[in-house]
C-alpha cells in the first residue's frame, strides 16, 4: 500500500492486522463446474469485461516524486515498458503535486515543472507503444495556500483542530468527504482526461485520512443525512457509530460516481478507478477493474496473502480483470520507499498473484533510481508472463469448494469474548485448505445467489457470525438444492449489525441449538475421538488418528443443544489444571458432548463444529486441527476432487479455465525464510504427482509444463489425467490444450 497514516479509517477495524496492507478492491466467484457433465457451456458469467479494461495483461506503474521533473529521463522509462511488453501504465499527473502545466487555481504545480510537461511526455511515448494510459492522482494532502483559501476543505481532528499531514509536516489533510474531492479534484479530473484523452483516473488516498473528520461540512452532512452529530464512540455496534460508517460508505460511492461520470465525460471509454473501493460490494457494483494494492509482505505476512486478496477481489468482480500491485521494495513500517528486496521475495509474491488470476502491476516510486537491482527481475518476470499469455488469460477458476467472505463480520462483530477475533477463524481456514491443496474461491456474502453458489460443492462458513436473515436463507436454499456446508464456532449466530441472535440463524440447518454458553479460553481441554458403539469403527472424519484415542481441544467453544440424533465421532475432555503437575489429570476423562456434528442429507452433508478450530488452528497450527479440517472438507464435499497434487512441501493450487485451455499453477510456499520473510533463496521442490479431472467430452490435446519448458509423459486414466512435475523452484504451471 502507498503509504500508510497512523489509524486509516477507512479500513475496516484490524482487518489488514496479519496481513500487512492493502485495502482491496472489489464480483462472481465465477468458477465453472468441472463436472457438468455433457452440459451445454455455463450460462454468462456474472460481471463479464466490457470496454478496454480486460485487453492489459501487464501493468507498470511509475510515481514520481516532486523534484523529478528536469532530473528523470523519460525515455528510461519508456524503454523499460517496452522492454517488459507492458500494455498500460499508471503515470502521476496531479493532486497534491501537477506533473503538467495545469490551469486549475490552487493545483500545485511541481516547484521543478519550468515550461516542462513529464506527464504529458510520458503518455504520448506510452501512446507510441499503443500502450493504455490511466492518470493518477492523490488528493490526500494539500499545502498552506489551499488552507489559507479555504480553511473549510481541511479535515478537523477530534479536537477541533486542522489535521497536519502524519508524515510531512509541511502539508495538511484534505477532507475527503466535502468540496475539496467534489469539486476542486472534480475539476483537476476533467481538465486531466481532457487535455491528455486518458484512458482513466486512478486516485490514491482518496477517501479519509489519518482518522475521523470532524470539519463544518461532514458535521453538517451527517446531520442532514442521519439527523446525529458526528460520533466520538469508535466501537462498531454503536447504532451511531454504524450509521456513520454507512454514511461514509455512501459518501464515498456518490463521490466515485460523480468522478467517473467527470471523467466519462471528457472521455467516453475512460473510468474513474479508486485505489480501495469503500467496500467490495460496492466495486462489484460499479467497478471496470480493481487493483489490489498489497505491495509485498511484510511481519509475518504469509506469502499466500496476495493470492487472497485475489480471491476477495474476485469474489465481486468475478470474470472483470483483477490487478495485483506491488512494489519492489520493503514494505515494514519505517518505509523505505526507495530500498528493493531480493529477487526470490519480489518473484513468490507475484506468483501468489498470478496463480490466484491477478495480473501484474508493478509500481516505482522516484523517476530517479537509486538501486536499480529490481530491474533485470521484474524484466524476467514480466517476460515470462508475456511468453505464456494465452494461458494467463483466465475465463474462470476450478473450485469446487466456496469460503465465506463476510465483509459485514469484519466490520461488526468484534468477536465472541476477548482474545476472539472473527478474521482469525478466516485465515486458519485459509491455511488449511492451502495445506491441503484443495483449489478454493471466496464467496462473498453480498452475492449468495444460485448462480454464484452453483460452481460449489461445498461452501464453508469459518465463523462467518454476521449474517442476515436473507443471507441465512440463501444458504439454507443452497443446502437444499444438494450444497454441503461447513460451519464453524458463531457463524449466523449474530445479525448483521452485529447484534446477537437467541439462537443461530442456522440453526435448522446445523440441528444444534446456542445454549448460551461460551467457554474460554480454555486450558488444557481435549477431544475423545470415538468408534461408533453399534459398528465399532471410526467415522472417516477422524482417518488418520489411527494412532490416538484423543487430540487437543481448540480455545473457545459453544455450548449447544443438538436438535436431533447424530453420530459421535468426537467428544469433550473438559479443562482439567495443567499445574503443578502432580494435578494434571482429568477430573472428567469422558462426557458425552459433541465436539462435530455430522449430518448426511443425502446430495447434501453438514458439518458444524462448534469450538474454534479455525481460528486455533491459525494460532497454534496444530497439525491434528489441520487433518480434523481437511478431512471435513472431504466428507463435505463427497466426490472426487478437480484437482490432486501429491508430492513434498507446501504448495498453493489453483485451476483455471481459459477459451482453449485448462491450468493448474503450482506456487512453491515451502520458502519462505521459517516462519518470516524476507527470503533468501527459493528451494526447489519435488517430483510432484499432478491429476486434473477433465470435463466431460474434453480431451488433452497437449500438456506442457510453462516453466521448464518440459512436455510431461501423460496417463490418461477415463476421464483424469496424471503428470510428473519433477521439480518447482518458485512458479510451475501445468497447461493443458483442450
Ligand atoms: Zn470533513
Amino acid at each position: 500500500m502507498e503509504s500508510r497514516p497512523p489509524a486509516h479509517p477507512l479500513s475496516r477495524r484490524d482487518f489488514l492486522h496479519v496481513t500487512g496492507a492493502g485495502a482491496i478492491a472489489s464480483l462472481a466467484p465465477a468458477a465453472i463446474p468441472f463436472d457438468q457433465t455433457q452440459a451445454p457451456p455455463p450460462p454468462a458469467i456474472p460481471g463479464a469485461p466490457a470496454g478496454w479494461f480486460d485487453r492489459p495483461m501487464r501493468w507498470v506503474q511509475l510515481t514520481l516524486v516532486e523534484n523529478d521533473p528536469g532530473r528523470f529521463d523519460p525515455q528510461f522509462w519508456l524503454d523499460y515498458f517496452r522492454r517488459v511488453h507492458a500494455d498500460a501504465a499508471t503515470l502521476s499527473a496531479g493532486g497534491i503535486v501537477a506533473y503538467y502545466p495545469t490551469e486549475v487555481p490552487l493545483h500545485h504545480r511541481s516547484a521543478w515543472l519550468g515550461t516542462s510537461d513529464p506527464f504529458g511526455t510520458l503518455v504520448a511515448g506510452c501512446r507510441a507503444l499503443k500502450m493504455n494510459v490511466v492518470a493518477r492522482t492523490d488528493p490526500h494532502a494539500v499545502r498552506d495556500e489551499v488552507r489559507a483559501a479555504h480553511p473549510d476543505w481541511i479535515s478537523v481532528t477530534r479536537t477541533g483542530e486542522p489535521r497536519r499531514h502524519w508524515a510531512n509536516p509541511e502539508l495538511w489533510v484534505s477532507c475527503a468527504l466535502g468540496p475539496y474531492n467534489f469539486e476542486f479534484m472534480d475539476r483537476v479530473h476533467r481538465e486531466i482526461v481532457t487535455k491528455y484523452a486518458v484512458d482513466g483516473i486512478f486516485a490514491n488516498r482518496w477517501a479519509p485520512q489519518g482518522g475521523d473528520c470532524y470539519c463544518v461540512h461532514c458535521a453538517k452532512n451527517f446531520k442532514d443525512a442521519t439527523g446525529n452529530d458526528l460520533p466520538r464512540v469508535t466501537d462498531a455496534r454503536d447504532p451511531v457509530r454504524r450509521a456513520f460508517l454507512e454514511w461514509r460508505k455512501a459518501r464515498l460511492t456518490a463521490l466515485w460516481k460523480q468522478w467517473d461520470a467527470t471523467v466519462r465525460a471528457a472521455n467516453p471509454n475512460a473510468h474513474f478507478i479508486p485505489n480501495g473501493p469503500p467496500d467490495l460490494k460496492t466495486a462489484g457494483e460499479l467497478a471496470a477493474i480493481q487493483f489490489t494494492d498489497n505491495q509485498a509482505r511484510r511481519g509475518l505476512t504469509p506469502p499466500w496473502n496476495n493470492g487472497r486478496r485475489a480471491k476477495e477481489l474476485r469474489s465481486v468482480m468475478g470474470r472483470r480483470p483483477i490487478g495485483g500491485i506491488f512494489s519492489v521494495g520493503v514494505e515494514e513500517p519505517y518505509r523505505w520507499k526507495d530500498s528493493v528486496q531480493s529477487e526470490p521475495e519480489i518473484r513468490l509474491w507475484v506468483a501468489e498473484g498470478t496463480a490466484n488470476g491477478m495480473r501484474p502491476w508493478v509500481t516505482k516510486f522516484s523517476g530517479v533510481l537509486y538501486d536499480r537491482r529490481w530491474l533485470p527481475v521484474v524484466e524476467r518476470i514480466y517476460e515470462w508472463h508475456f511468453k505464456h499469455e494465452r494461458y494467463l488469460r483466465n475465463e474462470a477458476p476450478i473450485a469446487r469448494v466456496g469460503l465465506l467472505y463476510s465483509e459485514q463480520t469484519a466490520a461488526y462483530h468484534p468477536g465472541v469474548a476477548q482474545g476472539d477475533r472473527a478474521e482469525d477463524h478466516l485465515l486458519g481456514m485459509y491455511h488449511a485448505l492451502i495445506e491441503a491443496r484443495i483449489p478454493f474461491e471466496l464467496v462473498h456474502e453480498a452475492l449468495l445467489t444460485p448462480d454464484r453458489l452453483e460452481p460449489f460443492k461445498l461452501l464453508i462458513l469459518a465463523d462467518a457470525a454476521a449474517l442476515s436473515n436473507a443471507q441465512c436463507a440463501a444458504i439454507r436454499d443452497y443446502a437444499a438444492r444438494g450444497g454441503s456446508v461447513l460451519a464453524t464456532f458463531a457463524s449466523s449466530l449474530y445479525d448483521e449489525t452485529g447484534q446477537r441472535r437467541n439462537d443461530f440463524g442456522l440453526a435448522d440447518l446445523f440441528g444444534v441449538s446456542f445454549d448460551g454458553r461460551i467457554d474460554g479460553p480454555m486450558q488444557n481441554s481435549y477431544l475423545n475421538l470415538d468408534a461408533d458403539p453399534a459398528t465399532g469403527r471410526r467415522h472417516p472424519i477422524i482417518d488418520g488418528f489411527d494412532e490416538t484415542t484423543r487430540i487437543i481441544n481448540g480455545v473457545f467453544r459453544l455450548g449447544v443443544r443438538p436438535a436431533m440424533s447424530f453420530p459421535s465421532p468426537m467428544t469433550l475432555v473438559p479443562t482439567y489444571p495443567d499445574l503443578p503437575m502432580e494435578d494434571v489429570y482429568p477430573r472428567v476423562p469422558r462426557t458425552d458432548t459433541r465436539e462435530l456434528y455430522l449430518r448426511d442429507l443425502g446430495a447434501s452433508r453438514v458439518v458444524y463444529i462448534p469450538w474454534d478450530i479455525d481460528r486455533t488452528f491459525w494460532e497454534v497450527m496444530c497439525v491434528d486441527h489441520g487433518r480434523l479440517l481437511r478431512n471435513a472438507v472431504r466428507w463435505a464435499t463427497n466426490e472426487p476432487p478437480p484437482v490432486e497434487v501429491t508430492g513434498p512441501g507446501l504448495l498453493d493450487v489453483t485451476a483455471w479455465r481459459q477459451r482453449d485451455s485448462m491450468t493448474v499453477h503450482l506456487v512453491n510456499l515451502t520458502n519462505p525464510m521459517m516462519m518470516k520473510g524476507p527470503l533468501r533463496e527459493l528451494i526447489p521442490i519435488g517430483p510432484e504427482r499432478v491429476t486434473v479431472r477433465l470435463p466431460a467430452g474434453v480431451r488433452a490435446r497437449k500438456v506442457q509444463l510453462l516453466t521448464s519448458g518440459a512436455t510431461p509423459r501423460v496417463e490418461t486414466n477415463g476421464s483424469t489425467i496424471s503428470v510428473t512435475v519433477p521439480s518447482i523452484e518458485c512458479h510451475e504451471v501445468v497447461a493443458i490444450d483442450t
